[in-house]
């Protein structure tokens, strides 16, 4: 951390005054001490969001002074054939389906091509095909990277890396090893959900348990792909779950080091079979946020990912504590057939407007959080 701004927490907390029941939780955070669950659980009850969004953003702020940071991406999912249908999931399709489809590596490449002026990140997940091993994905990943060079691949959720391994016959391990060597470059922290098993089994039956979701991105760290993490929240779990989903996360981060960003999204709810969630209220997303930035205290970066919650909505959270937006995009399946009507012709011009419009500076990332440029917006003349 920048020392200055280390220095501006410490001020920051110190130079007001808070409710008196937030006291001993602003203490840890000036100390640097992790929040504990009861400390999560009353973030989660108060009914001071505006105390727990303003705590949230100062922690933020002490980390990255005024700078909000994008990427330049584009989502290309591979295919919607799936062999599991996780009960929240609209995209799944089965392989006999009218709409179902798988794309050749070929088509992959052709697909990036569409994109690859504009483009730093290629975003690729999908479902778990029957048929596709560890020689298909290599093959697909060979193909871009041999095509786009400077393109990063950030590819796969956990789920399909245990599919893959699986298929294969090999470890997860070999599996992970064999796939960065044909250019993949991280992993975008999809298929966390909620990390309880009990939750698992009425939401995503048949997916990875939750000490495996942790595992394979410990064994990816361990080797050196950067992974994010995620949650979905807003379906059936209740605040103890979510808390011990952040614990876990934080605790996993402590073994492995390598969560970049933390991406938590709402569950949406067209065309998908889970008729019992309990939808986020707008009130819970801005608090999922704010909880989750005061909680993962190790892990940099908390991501608005607008294409679930919407451009709104990610303005807002850029004020509780966020301090990543989700990319152009351009493309995207998954969070569309279940809802989200968030724009997808975003340039970086009308991206970065949802970060001057708080006041902050928009600065352009790569993938791996690596290299930074300031992104100055065109002022056009004022015509009198
Ligand atoms: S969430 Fe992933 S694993 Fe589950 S049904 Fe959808 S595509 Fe398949």
């Amino acid at each position: 951390m920048n020392p200055e701004w280390n220095n501006l927490l410490t001020s920051e907390l110190s130079s007001r005054s808070w409710p008196k029941e937030f006291v001993q939780i602003v203490v840890k955070l000036s100390d640097g001490i992790p929040l504990s669950r009861e400390d999560g659980k009353f973030l989660f009850e108060t009914s001071r969001l505006d105390v727990v969004g303003e705590l949230a953003n100062i922690v933020k702020r002490s980390k990255f002074g005024k700078q909000i940071f994008f990427n330049v991406n584009v989502h290309i999912n591979q295919t919607n054939i799936c062999t599991l249908a996780c009960r929240f999931c609209a995209f799944r399709r089965g392989r006999r389906a009218e709409d179902a489809y798988a794309m050749s590596p070929q088509q992959y490449v052709d697909d990036i091509s569409l994109y690859a002026d504009e483009v730093d990140e290629i975003h690729s997940v999908g479902g778990l095909h029957p048929d596709w091993d560890i020689s298909y994905f290599e093959k697909m990943f060979r193909s871009a990277k041999s095509k786009f060079p400077e393109i990063h691949i950030k590819a796969l959720t956990a789920v399909e890396i245990k599919h893959i391994s699986k298929l294969s016959n090999i470890s997860i391990l070999e599996t992970l090893t064999k796939l960065s060597k044909a250019g993949l470059g991280s992993l975008p922290g999809g298929g966390a959900e909620i990390l309880d098993d009990d939750v698992r089994a009425i939401i995503c039956r048949g997916k990875e348990s939750s000490q495996e979701y942790l595992d394979i991105h410990g064994i990816a760290h361990l080797i050196g792909i950067p992974t994010n993490c995620t949650m979905l929240f807003g379906t059936i779990e209740t605040i103890d779950q979510r808390l011990t989903h952040l614990l876990k996360l934080r605790e996993q981060q402590t073994l492995s080091n390598g969560f970049q960003c933390f991406v938590p999204y709402p569950y949406l709810a067209d065309n998908s079979r889970l008729h019992e969630a309990q939808l986020a209220s707008a009130n819970e997303i801005l608090r999922v946020i704010a909880v989750s930035r005061l909680m993962l205290d190790n892990i940099p970066h908390i991501k608005a990912y607008r294409m679930n919650i919407g451009d709104h909505m990610a303005e807002l959270a850029l004020s509780f504590g966020a301090d990543d937006l989700d990319g152009t995009v351009q493309k995207e399946t998954i969070m569309h057939l279940a809802g989200s009507s968030s724009p997808l012709d975003h340039d970086k011009e009308s991206l970065t407007k949802i970060i001057s419009n708080i006041g902050a500076v928009a600065v352009q990332r790569n993938t791996v959080y690596t290299k930074f440029s300031t992104y100055r917006r065109i002022s056009l003349p004022i015509i009198q």
